[in-house]
């Protein structure tokens, strides 16, 4: 008989999108002449920059000749796109790592999801609550123990050490959902927490293009010491709308290294070589080519462009929402920009309100964890008009 991993029967269907998609169906079957607008999930409009499109064409013109067709791409990733990220990425920030520290891979979902291959069963987890629901939905398939750590305007979303000592912590800086950061300062807190509790830090860094402000660290390599307790995840799927394309890359320091049971010294680097080597068969090589064409003068420049368009657009739903009266968080480092409910209604009540009412989509705090409830997710990823139309509308409900 099929034993199956009883966990998952603890862990329940993926509730939140599903149940926004049933609403927003529902609503749209019974209005069919009204326009719906969404500012909810997190996927990009804005369309692949030229520079990239034009590499991808180029390595597309490559596979259709037998001297230049390329096979299985290397598993960690092509030389050519591991140099650009460590120079671009890090030396530019004073952070020297080594090629073969950086594993290129479809995206950060995979990564932060599959990094739990390498980790125990018997570790202590401790993870930012609201969160991206992969951190706590992988572990809880493993059947670790979480321990959450809310993150609210009480505490100015830091959060705070676990009550118990946790060995491996998840911090996600810019935050999604809730759009704010750490300061260098309060991350070399966690760091040295690390440090001190021999734990591992899990620092998603996806939307790390979208720092405004000159104290947030992009990496938390530029705290001295991660190197010995941090792994680091990068995506460029909002850092250059490759949402569709799949490619990110996640940093596994050589000097990141544990105790077995038997008291020997191992690598987590190593660890996480031999995962991939066995379970990754690399990155496309077409999508390798884009991805390289983002560190182009040219890509930079024009990826910069898509990325202001999507700050501007947080911008506006920010001032906007806040000139309502409301209060908002995120928005500045972040596409995120996370509003405190008014008149106490819950994550779904304004759900609906502002659906059945105004025609906008957002995300529910509250399927983000339990301290996102009574808050609610708008994203800048929109296009402009409907972004200002959105908030135009948004404006008319609340200034009734
Ligand atoms: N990490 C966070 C915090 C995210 O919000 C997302 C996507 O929404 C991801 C990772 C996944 O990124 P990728 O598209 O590279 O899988």
């Amino acid at each position: 008989m099929i034993k199956i991993n009883e966990h998952y029967t603890e862990i329940g269907n993926n509730y939140l999108f599903a149940e926004v998609a049933r609403r927003v169906r529902e609503y749209k079957a019974a209005h069919p002449d009204k326009n719906v607008i969404s500012l909810g999930i997190g996927d990009v409009t804005q369309p692949i920059v030229p520079a990239v499109i034009e590499a991808i064409n180029k390595a597309t013109a490559e596979m259709s000749k037998a001297e230049t067709l390329r096979g299985y791409a290397p598993d960690f990733g092509y030389d050519f796109l591991v140099q650009a990220i460590l120079k671009h990425d890090f030396l530019e920030r004073g952070v020297q790592l080594k090629t073969s520290e950086i594993f290129v891979s479809d995206g950060a979902k995979s990564d932060t999801g599959n990094i739990g291959d390498i980790l125990g069963k018997d570790n202590y987890i401790a993870i930012t609550d609201p969160a991206y629901p992969v951190y706590v939905d992988t572990n809880k398939m493993a059947g670790r123990e979480i321990e959450l750590l809310p993150c609210t305007p009480e505490n100015d979303f830091v959060p705070s050490f676990p009550k118990k000592t946790a060995d491996v912590i998840y911090l996600c800086y810019p935050n999604n959902p809730t759009g704010t950061v750490l300061s260098k300062d309060q991350l070399k807190k966690w760091v040295d927490y690390a440090l001190e509790h021999k734990s591992l830090i899990l620092f998603d860094a996806a939307y790390e293009a979208f720092i405004s402000q000159p104290n947030v660290p992009h990496s938390i390599y530029e705290i001295d010491g991660a190197k010995k307790c941090a792994i680091e995840f990068r995506s460029f799927s909002k850092t250059a709308g490759f949402t569709g394309m799949r490619c990110g890359y996640t940093v596994v320091p050589e000097e990141l290294t544990t105790l077995t049971s038997k008291g020997e010294v191992i690598s987590l680097n190593a660890m996480w070589k031999r995962r991939q080597s066995t379970k990754f068969n690399g990155t496309a090589y077409i999508v390798q080519r884009g991805a390289e064409a983002v560190y182009t003068p040219e890509g930079q420049k024009q990826i910069h462009e898509v990325i202001a368009y999507y700050k501007e657009n947080a911008r506006i739903i920010k001032e906007e929402i806040e000139s309502l009266g409301i209060t908002v968080y995120g928005g500045i480092n972040a596409p995120y920009i996370w509003v405190k409910t008014p008149n106490n209604l819950t994550s779904w009540e304004f759900f609906d309100l502002v659906l059945n009412e105004a025609q906008i989509v957002g995300t529910p705090g509250s399927g983000f964890g339990t301290a996102g409830e009574g808050f609610f997710r708008f994203t800048a990823f929109g296009n402009r008009e409907n972004t200002i139309e959105a908030v135009s509308r948004l404006k008319k409900l609340f200034s009734k």
